[in-house]
């Protein structure tokens, strides 16, 4: 999670610090002058003959004026002066208690104003500090006493409300890491039998997929503080300052045990030393060092800090943070499978009011490569779209039209779009369906085709997998090529001319018919990977000589144009379904896969089916 800087701290400048300074002494010194209601001005006549009385208590001179108080009175006076040998008899006789002043009013204020000043300066001086130390990212005056403070957000135990539950999914993580909370909870049974808990734990994975949300559980789950920092906040401008923070950090975590130190993004501090531009990085390299040592300073103690981080780039992490006695656990937080996805949607659901009709197994189905973060994402987008629209419960149709918003961006109502644009996209779309339709054994069913521009995308047909597949066959490949190019084979036909439409089906086709050449071995160039290239001098070339590549670039070629052929067989002997599917889309703009199973006489596939065969 970013930490986000608030605008009022980074927004204070030192102009209005100042401005404060000033007026605030202005005030006290206006104040201080004013609010005396206690003291009263008298005339040297009086003074004197209260003086005579024996009335005055005590007295206090000046060169300008005396002042004192009386007996039996709280008030206090004063009156103007001159020092002379009359006066002092008349007060020594007196018996008041005298007191001289050195120094007049007007100097002590002036005295007291210049301090102030001078107080103000140096908060100033921090204050810029502070604020160049951040890259000019602002900060605030709190933070001026606190540059080489850790920043970490320190939660008490029981604060943290998150636990397992909220978490789908992610079986095998949480596997682990309840070990680490048993040890957590209670630290002693493990000591007592000499049992060593791993110190670090790594959660690796894209994001959006719940790594934060583990931590988090964790300590939930655990009961224990919890300091979570990003590793961001170490990186400073200034040389040490992202050590000193590290220092303070697990000061005072190791003040705190048994606990969670969560460092989010460690990456940022983590990077291999020395690989930076210009030999790496003075300011890093302090602050990975130090991190490293105190991981290595605590292995030892009972006291038991464990260390969470999170990264999506393992990567690039300096190779010693994953040394033993480190973190030497790397737990992987995977994109979820259907199953998961379906978890994932249930614990989301609950937080909002559904309606009958809505099927998370078909939510599941219709988001796959979504992440835990995208599938939230999702389920917010429906209810916003419902609350749009007056609903009492969010439909099915709320989550297709939130999808299509988050997969393709919003709808482009403004746009407008000439007739004959609209034709050619509806041909377009109509080829890619027709062409997956009559390869029925190697492509996901259709969901659903339209030409209501969203995005970049003037058109979209949508073919949904059954379930998540975690390899692909050749026969697959060639089918997603044919369905890719069916677009452009449509426009071809039907216009004689072609539009620029095709691009990314054309980059698609190509990129696939590559990597079958390259590196599934599925090509007459046999079972070879042509993938890897390695370093000659300083640029990276391919480990196979220019006939080979020559060779790889014909074999893509063939792929792709036999594949071209294909498709426009299937395109030429199914003209009439495409210029039927392709009216249709013109009248309604938006066909789901039963319409359009309907519309041509097509044997109904998947979920479509299942449907269908329930009903009977
Ligand atoms: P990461 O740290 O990996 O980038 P986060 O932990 O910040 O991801 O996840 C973002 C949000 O996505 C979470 O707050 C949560 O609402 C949702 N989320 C992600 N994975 C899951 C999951 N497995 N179960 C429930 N919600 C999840
Ligand atoms: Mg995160
Ligand atoms: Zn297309």
């Amino acid at each position: 999670m970013a930490r986000k800087r608030g605008p009022l701290k980074g927004g204070i400048s030192p102009l209005f610090v100042v401005m404060c300074v000033i007026g605030f002494t202005f005030g006290y010194l206006i104040w201080f002058n004013s609010n005396d209601t206690n003291i009263t001005q008298l005339k040297y006549s009086e003074f004197v003959t209260a003086l005579k009385d024996g009335k005055v208590a005590e007295v206090e001179v000046d060169e300008q004026f005396v002042a004192g108080k009386f007996h039996n009175e709280e008030k206090k006076f004063y009156a103007f002066a001159v020092q002379n040998e009359r006066l002092w008899t008349l007060l020594e006789k007196s018996g008041a208690a005298i007191t001289v002043k050195p120094t007049d009013r007007q100097n002590w204020f002036f005295y007291f104003f210049l301090m102030l000043l001078l107080f103000s300066i140096i908060p100033l001086i921090f204050f810029f500090y502070a604020k160049q130390s951040q890259g000019g990212m602002g900060g605030g005056m709190g933070k001026i006493f606190n540059v080489g403070k850790s920043r970490a957000k320190f939660i008490p135990p029981n604060a943290i409300k998150v636990s397992f539950k909220d978490v789908a999914g992610l079986v095998e993580a949480k596997e682990e890491l309840s070990d680490v909370i048993q040890f957590l909870k209670s630290p002693e049974k493990f000591s007592r039998l000499g049992a060593k808990i791993p110190r670090g734990i790594l959660l690796s994975g894209d994001p959006g997929n719940g790594k934060t949300l583990l931590a988090r559980a964790v300590a939930g789950e655990a009961k224990c503080p919890f300091f979570s920092i990003s590793g961001s906040d170490f990186v400073e401008v200034f040389v040490g300052v992202g050590a000193s923070r590290v220092r303070d950090l697990f000061t005072q975590a190791k003040r705190h045990t048994p606990c969670i130190v969560f460092i989010d993004e460690l990456d940022t501090v983590g990077r291999q030393r020395g690989a930076g531009i210009g030999g790496g990085n003075d300011e890093r390299e302090q602050t990975l060092n130090q991190l490293l040592s105190e991981m290595d300073g605590f292995s030892t103690e009972p006291g038991a800090v464990i260390v969470l981080a999170a990264t999506n780039r393992v990567d690039v992490l300096d190779k010693a943070l994953m040394r033993p006695g480190r973190f030497d656990r790397i737990l992987n937080v995977p994109y979820p499978d259907i199953t998961c996805r379906k978890h994932i949607l249930e614990v989301h659901l609950k937080k909002v009011k559904l309606a009958k009709g809505v099927n998370v197994q078909t939510l599941a189905k219709g988001t796959p490569g979504c992440s835990g973060a995208d599938l939230e994402n999702l389920v917010n987008e429906a209810a916003l779209a419902a609350s749009k629209a007056d609903k009492r419960a969010i439909e099915m149709i709320d989550f297709e039209l939130a999808r299509d918003k988050l997969f393709m961006g919003e709808e482009r109502k403004t746009l407008v779009l000439s007739d004959s644009e609209k034709e050619c996209t509806a041909y377009h779309e109509a080829g890619h369906t027709i062409v997956n339709m009559m390869l029925p054994e190697f492509t996901d069913p259709l969901h659903k085709v339209t030409i209501t521009p969203r995005g970049r995308a003037l058109g979209v047909s949508w073919f949904l997998p059954e379930a998540d597949r975690h390899s692909e066959f050749q026969g697959r490949m060639e089918a997603y090529i044919k369905v890719a190019l069916g677009g452009r084979i449509a426009e071809q036909l039907i216009f004689k001319e072609v539009s620029s439409g095709a691009m990314n089906d054309l980059e698609n086709a190509t990129e696939i018919a590559r990597k079958m050449v390259c590196h599934y071995g599925m090509s007459n160039l046999g079972p070879i990977s042509f993938g890897s290239r390695v370093r000659k001098g300083m640029a990276m070339q391919p480990e196979y000589s220019e006939a080979t590549a020559n060779k790889i670039d014909e074999e893509v070629s063939r792929i792709v144009i036999d594949a071209y052929k294909d498709a426009e067989e299937i395109l030429k002997s199914e003209t009439d379904k495409l210029h039927s599917l392709a009216k249709e889309l013109l009248e309604k703009e938006t066909l789901f896969a039963n319409e359009v199973y309907d519309l041509l006489g097509v044997e109904r596939r998947g979920q479509d089916k299942e449907q269908e065969d329930s009903q009977e």
